[in-house]
This record gives C-alpha cells, sequence and structure tokens, in this order.
C-alpha cells in the first residue's frame, strides 16, 4: 500500500465552493494591497540604489536569516517559529494545489505519494508545531508580559486568535482523519497521530468523526482564507510591507542623505506627504509597530517629547488618510509637533535597530528641512548657528583668525604655505575654537602626530566648519555652501588624505561629501592611533592607572562601524582592563549633543547628558573616555552639575594617549 491522503477527504462535494471562495479572498486581499500601492504612488520618484542582485541578497537576508530581528532574543525568536512555521505550512498548501490543479488534471499524475508523501506529512507537522510555539510567545509577550514598547490593537488579537485556530483546527482535522481512516504510516504525521489517540477516545463511532471533521474544517476553511483578507488591513500587511522595504533600502551607511537639488526648485525638505519619495512612503508603511526604536532612542529614554515609533506612525496615518484626497496639514507643526523634531539627536540607534528597516531619523530630517528652509521656523539659539556658519564659517562665531591659535608652539605646517604634505588633519570647530579644553585635546592630538613623525599639515585658518551642524539641523543649503567651499580648498591644495579626530567631521568627509565631487581618504583619529601603536610608531612609557570606562560616540560607532580601535588603544595605554558600560558598542547612548541638541536650549524631559552620567556612575568606574569632543563636553558639564568631577574624571582617548606615550624614531 503506497502512502499517501486522499485531497479533500470527506468535504469532496464543498471542492467548486472552496475555490469560489478563495477567489473572492484573494480578490479583496488584492485589492487592499492595491490600495496601499495608490498611496505609495502619491511619493515622488526615486531609484532604488543598489544592483538588483545585491538587494536580493539583502531580502535573502532578512527572510532566511532573520539577521536583524534575532538580535533580540525572545522576539527574534518568536517572529522565526512563526515565520518559517506558517512559511512551511504554506509551501505545503502550494504543494497540493500544483498536484490537483495542474498535475493532475494536465498529467493525470501525483506528487503526494510514497516516501516524499512521508516527509511531506513529517514536515507539516513539525513546522505546524514550531508555529504554534510562536503563535503561543506572542500571545503570552502581548497579554501577559506586555512590554511597554508594545501597544496593542484588537486586530491584533484577531489576527493571532486566527492563526491558533488555523494551527489547532489543522491537527484536529488531521487527527480525525488519522482516526478513521487508520492508514499505517500514521506516525509519519506524529502530531496527528496524537490527536488521533485523544480524539479517538472522545468521539468513538466514524460517524461522529467524520461530522466533526466536517465542521473544523469549516473552521480552518474560513479562518485561513479570513487571514488571507485581513493581510493589507492589517498589521499583517507588513509581510509585503517590511521585505519590500528591505528590497530596495540602500545600502550602508544609512543616512547619508540625498543632496537636495535646488535648481529644480521648492519643495526643500518634506511638507506634505507627497513632498516624500514612493520609498519613503513605502518604509512608512513596512513599520510592524514592534516599537524597537522606541524602547532605543536615547530622547525618548530620557522623557523628551520624541518617540520615533510614534513619528512613523502619525505619518503613515497621514498617508492612509490623504489617498483619496490630499491632505492640507503641514507635517512639520500640524502633525508632529516642532519640540519633537528638535528632540533628535540623529544617534541613529532607531535605524540601526529597526528589524525591517524603517527610518525615523531620516524622516524626521526631511521634516527639519521644510522647517527651516521653508518657514524659517528654527529655535533662536539654532538660528544663530546658522548666521554664524554663513558668516564665520564654524557654529561658534569665533571667525577664520583666530582658527589656528591652538597650534602655537606646536609643530604644524600650514598648507597655505607648502604644498608638500602628505596628510591634512582636519582639527573641527570644537577642537579650535570652543575652549581650553578641546585646545589642549587638539593639542595633544597634533604632538602625538609629531611623535609618531607623521607628516601631516593644517589648513588653520583656511579651515571651515565641515557643515554637519547644517545638515543635521535641517539647513541643506547652508551645509552645501561650506561643502563646496571645504571640496574647493582641499582640492586647491592637492588633499588627498585626511586625519580627523571629530567624529562629525568623519562621518560627513566619508560619507556625505563624495556626492558632492569630495572624494578623499578619511581616517578617524582613533584608528590611526590603533595603527601607530600596531607599527611600534608610538610606545608607552608609562601607563596610565586608574579604572576606565569607553563611551562610544554615535558618529564612530552606529555611523561607522569603529569600534574595537579606541578599546585596542586603551588596552595598550592603561594598566587596568577597561570597564564596558551595560550600553556599549552599537547599544551606547547618546551623549545628547547631535542633531544640533549641543546648542539646544531649554527642551522637555531630562538632558540625555545626565541620564548617560548615571549609567557611567553605576559602572563604578574613576574615568570615562570620550572620542568626540562634543561628547566631552558634554559629559564634563553633566559631572559639573552633579558635582561628581573630584570622583569621576572625564577625559579624551588622545589626551590619554598623549600622556602615557613617547616619540619613537621612525624609519620607514
Ligand atoms: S536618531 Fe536617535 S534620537 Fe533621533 S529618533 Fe532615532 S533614536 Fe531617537
Ligand atoms: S520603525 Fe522599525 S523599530 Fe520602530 S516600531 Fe516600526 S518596525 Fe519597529
Amino acid at each position: 500500500m503506497t502512502p499517501t491522503r486522499e485531497i479533500f477527504w470527506n468535504v469532496a462535494d464543498v471542492r467548486t465552493t472552496v475555490y469560489l471562495l478563495a477567489g473572492v479572498s484573494l480578490v479583496i486581499a488584492l485589492w487592499g494591497t492595491l490600495r496601499h500601492y495608490r498611496r505609495w504612488r502619491q511619493g515622488k520618484e526615486g531609484k532604488p540604489s543598489g544592483h538588483f542582485f545585491q538587494r536580493l541578497k539583502f531580502l535573502g537576508q532578512f527572510l532566511i536569516g532573520h539577521e536583524r530581528i534575532l538580535r533580540e532574543r525572545y522576539p527574534g525568536l518568536m517572529h522565526l517559529s512563526i515565520f518559517w512555521g506558517f512559511g512551511i505550512l504554506f509551501l505545503g498548501t502550494l504543494t497540493i494545489a500544483f498536484q490537483e490543479d495542474i498535475l493532475r488534471p494536465l498529467f493525470g499524475s501525483t506528487i503526494l505519494q510514497g516516501n516524499f508523501y512521508l516527509i511531506y506529512g513529517l514536515l507539516l507537522d513539525l513546522f505546524g508545531l514550531l508555529a504554534l510555539a510562536g503563535v503561543v510567545m506572542a500571545l503570552y509577550r502581548r497579554y501577559v508580559m506586555r512590554p511597554r514598547r508594545l501597544d496593542n490593537r484588537p486586530s491584533d488579537f484577531l489576527i493571532l486568535s486566527m492563526f491558533l485556530l488555523i494551527l489547532v483546527t489543522g491537527f484536529l482535522i488531521e487527527g480525525l482523519r488519522l482516526s478513521v481512516l487508520k492508514p499505517p504510516w500514521s506516525l509519519w504525521e506524529p502530531v496527528g497521530w496524537l490527536f488521533a489517540k485523544m480524539l479517538g477516545t472522545l468521539w468513538t463511532t466514524e460517524t461522529s468523526q467524520t461530522n466533526l471533521h466536517r465542521v473544523f474544517w469549516w473552521i480552518h476553511l474560513m479562518a485561513s482564507l479570513g487571514i488571507i483578507v485581513c493581510i493589507p488591513f492589517s498589521n499583517l500587511f507588513h509581510i509585503l510591507s517590511s521585505s519590500l522595504n528591505v528590497f530596495f533600502r540602500s545600502p550602508r551607511p544609512f543616512v547619508a542623505f540625498e543632496p537636495i537639488d535646488f535648481q529644480k526648485g521648492p519643495p526643500f525638505g518634506v511638507n506634505t506627504i507627497s513632498d516624500f519619495s514612493w520609498k519613503g512612503l513605502l518604509n512608512l508603511d513596512a513599520c510592524t509597530r514592534c516599537g524597537r526604536c522606541q524602547e532605543n532612542c536615547p530622547a525618548y529614554l530620557s522623557e523628551r517629547s520624541l518617540n520615533p515609533k510614534e513619528i512613523v506612525l502619525d505619518l503613515r496615518g497621514c498617508m492612509n488618510g490623504s489617498s483619496r484626497r490630499k491632505s492640507p496639514l503641514s507635517l512639520p507643526g500640524d502633525v508632529i509637533s516642532e519640540d519633537k523634531l528638535w528632540d533628535c539627536t540623529t544617534c541613529q540607534a532607531c535605524i540601526d535597530v529597526c528589524p525591517v528597516d524603517v527610518d525615523p531619523y531620516e524622516k524626521i530630517v526631511s521634516l527639519r528641512r521644510s522647517l527651516v528652509m521653508e518657514k524659517a521656523m528654527l529655535p533662536p539659539e539654532y538660528k544663530k548657528i546658522m548666521k554664524n556658519l554663513e558668516v564665520f564659517g564654524d557654529p561658534f562665531g569665533a571667525g577664520s583668525l583666530i582658527r589656528e591659535d591652538w597650534a602655537m608652539g606646536v609643530n604644524a605646517r600650514r598648507f597655505y604655505q607648502g604644498r608638500d604634505i602628505e596628510t591634512l588633519f582636519w582639527v573641527g570647530c570644537t577642537g579650535a575654537l570652543y575652549d581650553e579644553r578641546t585646545k589642549e585635546m587638539t593639542l595633544a592630538a597634533a604632538k602625538i602626530l609629531n611623535k609618531a613623525e607623521l607628516d601631516f599639515g593644517i589648513l588653520g585658518k583656511l579651515e571651515l566648519c565641515c557643515g554637519d551642524p547644517a545638515r543635521r539641523m535641517g539647513d541643506e543649503y547652508i551645509f552645501q555652501k561650506i561643502a563646496k567651499q571645504n571640496v574647493h580648498t582641499l582640492k586647491e591644495y592637492g588633499i588627498r588624505r585626511l586625519v580627523t579626530y571629530c567624529p562629525h567631521c568623519y562621518n560627513i568627509f566619508r560619507n556625505e561629501y563624495p556626492p558632492l565631487g569630495g572624494i578623499f581618504e578619511v581616517v578617524s583619529f582613533t584608528e590611526l592611533l590603533c595603527t601607530l601603536f600596531e607599527e611600534k610608531r608610538l610606545k608607552t612609557t608609562s601607563k596610565v592607572d586608574g579604572l576606565f570606562t569607553y563611551h562610544d560616540p554615535c558618529y564612530l560607532g552606529r555611523y561607522n562601524g569603529i569600534y574595537d580601535a579606541p578599546r585596542k588603544v586603551l588596552e595598550a595605554i592603561l594598566t587596568s582592563n577597561m570597564k564596558e558600560m551595560a550600553l556599549s558598542r552599537d547599544r551606547t547612548f547618546c551623549c545628547g549633543g547631535g542633531g544640533g541638541n549641543f546648542w539646544r536650549g531649554k527642551a522637555t524631559g531630562r538632558r540625555l547628558e545626565e541620564v548617560r552620567m548615571e549609567q557611567v556612575t553605576q559602572s563604578r568606574v574613576d574615568g570615562l573616555v570620550a572620542a568626540c569632543p562634543f561628547c566631552e563636553i558634554m559629559f564634563d558639564s553633566a559631572v559639573r552639575q552633579r558635582g561628581l568631577e573630584n570622583s569621576l574624571k572625564i577625559t579624551s582617548i588622545v589626551k590619554l594617549v598623549h600622556q602615557a606615550t613617547e616619540s619613537v624614531p621612525f624609519r620607514s
């Protein structure tokens, strides 16, 4: 007897009805999907970046490996179980359809028989069980654990209940079939076999079992078709929208903003939903409401008014509402309050943790652009920064005449005095101008370069701001003006390689200058230090005592993946092992200075640097090492405000390296 089973056993009389119902469900699902498509089409044109195969690879990693989703174990395993469980069950149904609607009518043959059938039955049972475990985990998480980041809507409960119903009734009808037919290969469908044993004791006659089978079969069918209908009208739509979003995503770095082409005229930034590109709107639709961005946003965690998840959902609500008639609402202001937009420190945590590549931060800056460039609605302190950038070329309004004062007493050649210099030391405005602490840090950096006998020079009075504050705050016009001037200067002096200590300068030169014609080799100072130690061009003379922790700056770590170099440097110069904080590396907590917040006046909630300081003090260390001038200043002020300056030392990696090293005669 060949192992197989009769498809539509006990329900053969309703086969046509099933096809009709399935057809109706698919039409409704298709109609719902087209509504989403029409909403995305409100957006502007935009080309997907990257090649087709590269994007296919992103999708494969996302779907098969669940790489990003699995970063959080419980929700990751839960989603993996549901995805693979239902995925294999769906493939099982497709196999039946292939046999019954193509193979059998066209070729008179079947595939669900023999060993193939046995394996098929076993796999479907096991993956059904996996899906069941995933659904139970999801229900437990949503309704028992109730994490704050999840907002429970009635549709979430409905969907999970329908999943549960499909799986349980699936096993029930399998068990009843096995109980009636008693095929000798029953054990190859182990869950069905167990159900058969249980049900056989409750309903002993064949008639009662076949009747019950019909009832459960109908429930199973209606729940399955119901899920198909629900897909475009519920959170389940992320099956399609998230996959498409990942497929069309930009390659890393996620946020390297597209320059605005001012020749094309307004709109500059996003004021209404249709100012987003279609990809931006698809991006909104991809959000699964998982709340990971909310849980990792330092502004939200510091009780500010910003919640990145809310931003995405509010914009999505607006997109959905405006599908029939264009929304008259101005997004920045009417839909998203200005305060929320200015709260963002551009730390990129929301993008980094989002499992489906939604980018709240990119949306925030797009809205800021409209506020700043079209409505001139920015806080007075920010207006001053923009004016300083435009007039003096730096955010502090210090001007170029004192830009190289820090370099008195150190051997640092000027490019405008000679062109045969190998490397430009790009100092940055904070390092050159902010105060004595930052100038001391810059001086230490220059002295290290001298110790390592590196052939370097500075631009001095010719150096302008890199443009990062203007770009993050939304003034793309000023950013481009400054960036183009910098590119011109660097090219004029034939500079091809630059090293910079400030992670903001590093990031913008490395990732955002190339589209403006500024293609240079950009080296981060921490990476350079690491290389100098590895090549033994720097040698420690007296290692630094004390227990230190290291703060990963967002623009070095999350933006550019530089985590190991600073740690290796600290390992080389400290007497004790560095102590890691709970929130370190890609989970670092922003210092609060990015995206213009360094200059921000009063804001709701707590100051981010103070929240970070609490985390530092919990690690019971003697000092904190920063690798960004903004971080150092923010933390220094938090320590002073809390009166901790005698117990917690805030320092920088360059100062420590300078303290611990001496020059080594270098022979290349
Ligand atoms: S970039 Fe950072 S501060 Fe801004 S919304 Fe995202 S997580 Fe929050
Ligand atoms: S934006 Fe991403 S991380 Fe935030 S709720 Fe949506 S899917 Fe989750």
